[in-house]
């Protein structure tokens, strides 16, 4: 279970780093952020909510029926949308409406 930062996307601004609850992420000599120690991550995603530049996802393993495929979050206003590229190119979006994700 790991995460994976694009760092041409990567703006170097940390807030990955300061929320990552376990101190895993880094950044190098160029102010991009890196994952040090993934096998340590525990798929808490608050780094790939947090990224605003969609930079980090997250590998969703065969384990857990996800066969190789990647998600990442988008926000758009109150509108947290997860999108899960599957290995062929496919992407699935699914869109939660933060306002109400309280009701459940
Ligand atoms: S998913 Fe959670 S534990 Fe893993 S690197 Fe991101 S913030 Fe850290
Ligand atoms: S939150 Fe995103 S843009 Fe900011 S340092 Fe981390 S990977 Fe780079």
């Amino acid at each position: 279970m790991s995460i994976v930062i694009d760092k041409s996307k990567c703006i170097g601004c940390k807030r990955c780093r300061n929320v990552c609850p376990g101190s895993l992420i880094k950044t190098d000599e160029n102010g991009k952020a890196y994952i040090k120690y993934p096998k340590d991550c525990w798929g808490c995603t608050s780094c790939i909510k947090e990224c605003p530049a969609y930079a980090i996802s997250f590998f969703l393993g065969s384990d857990i029926g996800g066969m190789g495929s990647k998600v990442h979050t988008e926000k758009n206003g109150d509108i947290l949308s997860w999108l899960i590229e599957k290995p062929h190119g496919e992407v699935i979006k699914i869109d939660i409406n933060q306002k109400e994700s309280n009701k459940y």
